[in-house]
């Protein structure tokens, strides 16, 4: 369970997860860093770094790393003129930059040790990317070509035994964007090398197995 200082601080931060939910992720990436010590987790797409406080309580109770991968100029749907702007965001220059809120988020929850800011491309920080990780976190751009570049980007790095666990994945069209479902979620199952092992509102959680 997330100690509840961290919980205020979570809950208090800009962002897009739920409390369920960030607790559902908390759960999986416990037993996620459990079956494999040691071994660094990757979130995709931290925004503020609301879903960062979860899983970087995680990481700094099991002594491993998370890499935090955002470029903080946000997705299509946070520019102006789109359903999740948020002008509060946008600096001096009229460009949307969540890395200041980000790192007072991860200051602020006295996690810098274990979290690591990767600012940039999520396609290309994860084609250069080296090392197995026991839990990828995808919560990135929900536009289809940067869903599918991110699973094409990342699922090689989750190890066997790993976990991927993807926010906003929605199996009716009316209950939101089919993006995460449809070139993240699906293509996961049907590669044959991830078997869901929980759900809680929209977030999924898949296995590696192969
Ligand atoms: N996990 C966050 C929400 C993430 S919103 C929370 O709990 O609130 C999606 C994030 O993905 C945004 O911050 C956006 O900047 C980032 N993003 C979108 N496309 C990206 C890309 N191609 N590379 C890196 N980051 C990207
Ligand atoms: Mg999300």
């Amino acid at each position: 369970m997330l100690d509840s200082n961290l919980r205020t601080i979570a809950l208090s931060v800009k962002g897009f997860m739920p409390e369920h939910e960030g607790d559902a992720l908390f759960d999986a990436a416990m037993s996620a860093c459990k079956a494999l010590p040691g071994v660094p987790m990757v979130e995709v797409g931290s925004y503020c770094g609301r879903s960062t406080v979860w899983l970087g309580a995680v990481a700094k109770a099991l002594d491993v790393v998370l890499y935090a991968v955002d470029h903080h100029g946000g997705s299509e749907e946070n520019q102006a003129g789109w359903e999740w702007h948020d002008p509060e965001v946008v600096n001096e220059h009229g460009r949307i930059d969540t890395l200041p809120f980000f790192r007072e988020t991860i200051r602020r929850a006295e996690l810098t040790e274990s979290v690591r800011e990767c600012v940039g491309d999520s396609h290309e920080i994860g084609r250069g990317w080296l090392q197995q990780v026991a839990l990828c976190f995808i919560d990135g751009g929900h536009a289809r070509d940067v869903a599918r570049g991110d699973y094409l980007a990342w699922t090689p790095h989750v190890a066997r035994g790993g976990t991927l666990a993807i926010h906003d994945v929605f199996e009716r069209p009316e209950d939101g964007g089919q993006a995460p479902y449809e070139e993240i979620y699906l293509p996961a199952v049907q590669s044959g090398k991830f078997v869901e092992v929980s759900r809680c509102g929209s977030l999924r959680v898949l296995r590696r197995e192969a």
